[in-house]
């Protein structure tokens, strides 16, 4: 029996989505191939706000997270941690060779603008790395405020971690600064998994060029440099499937509107937290919660896992917590095509079990 997925990816796809990843296949070399990819950089130039180049790479996100701290680091990055995703981005950067600092807070707490302020005044780093919504503890930082201080450093290249929220939550790319903003497909985009994205500032490209080694599959100039030279054919054989699913996918989503879409997630999210301040308790802090996932506190030490064997048997999946929150916490997800709807008959399902 499928189960309705309420885990941060992979996400549940509408069927009529994943059946446009059986389509034939067509040659990756030929016009249709160009026009496919053309479109759809048009289409997530629209969705990020961005018009800057957007890159698409065979991978999940994590492959463009390496390759955009490998590419574009030229004297050193300071990557920014508030959970698990964001200190393996250091991790990345140390086994790329890649001089860098971690700035960890406490789980739960945001990355502040004072924090990179402080940060960047020293002069040492030319790239920082910002998660935009932790997916181990349901923080989404404060990247409209943290727009205000990179104004003051116009030669940092900001990349940001945005796999958990891009079409999920408003994230206007140029406004708030950002030169290398990443997404793959199986979270808020409501995909499979298999396909990264990014956007790439003239900045960032302009730093690139002076990047010695920036390795070869995710070497972010040369995919630039491809696409420009080849209408928008990739160096290597893409996944044409996901290509032919996230065509169709993000006609879907301008179709919802996007900030209809962005309010359905708004919604689920608070009717998740409110469910959660009630029963749990919410486990970052309140000003800076995520609009695509909840992590919550088992403040009443149930076993997630016996939760899930029989939320398993009623066709539902949450998931359990993260990193060296995991036995602290449990995460529901409300991100990608669910709707109201279906996330209050989840909640009413986790209250008949455990009888709150
Ligand atoms: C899932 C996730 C990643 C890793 O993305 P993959 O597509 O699995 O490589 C990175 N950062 C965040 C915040 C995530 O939620």
């Amino acid at each position: 029996m499928h189960k309705k997925l309420f885990i941060p990816g992979p996400v549940d796809v509408k069927p009529e989505v994943l059946e446009k990843m059986a389509t034939p296949m067509m040659g990756h070399r030929t016009k249709d191939a160009s026009a496919l990819q053309r479109r759809i950089s048009d289409k997530l130039r629209t969705l990020l706000y961005t018009n800057e180049e957007i890159l698409l790479s065979t991978s999940s996100g994590s492959g463009l997270m390496e390759g955009a701290v490998r590419s574009c680091t030229l004297k050193r990055a300071a990557v920014f941690a508030v959970g698990a995703f964001g200190k393996r981005w250091f991790e990345m950067a140390q086994s790329n060779n890649v001089p860098a600092d971690l700035f960890e807070v406490e789980w739960g707490q945001p990355t502040t603008p004072q924090q990179v302020d402080e940060v960047l005044s020293t002069g040492k780093y030319d790239l920082i790395t910002i998660t935009h919504n932790e997916t181990s503890t349901g923080i989404m930082n404060p990247v409209e405020e943290i727009a205000e201080v990179m104004k003051k450093y116009p030669d940092v290249v900001y990349c940001l971690d945005a796999v958990s929220s891009a079409a999920g939550t408003k994230i206007e790319v140029d406004k708030i600064g950002v030169d290398i903003c990443i997404t793959s497909t199986q979270k808020s985009l409501g995909l499979p998994p298999g396909l990264a994205i990014c956007t790439f500032s003239k900045k960032a490209i302009e730093r690139a060029k002076q990047v010695p080694n920036r390795g070869f599959y995710f070497d972010l100039l040369k995919l630039y440099e491809y696409i420009q030279k080849k209408d928008y054919q990739y160096p290597s054989t893409p996944s044409l499937s996901h290509m032919f699913a996230l065509d169709y996918q993000l006609d879907l989503i301008m179709e919802e509107g996007m900030d209809n879409r962005f309010n359905r997630h708004i919604e689920m999210a608070e009717y998740v937290r409110d469910w959660a301040r009630k029963n749990f308790a919410i486990f970052g802090k309140e000003k800076y919660l995520s609009n695509t996932l909840t992590t919550i506190t088992n403040t009443k030490d149930i076993s997630v896992a016996d939760l899930n064997k029989k939320l398993g048997e009623r066709g539902f999946q949450i998931s359990n917590g993260y990193g060296k929150v995991k036995d602290k916490t449990f995460r529901i997800a409300h991100m990608a095509d669910h709707k109201l709807d279906e996330v209050k008959e989840l909640l009413t399902n986790i209250d008949d079990i455990l009888g709150l």
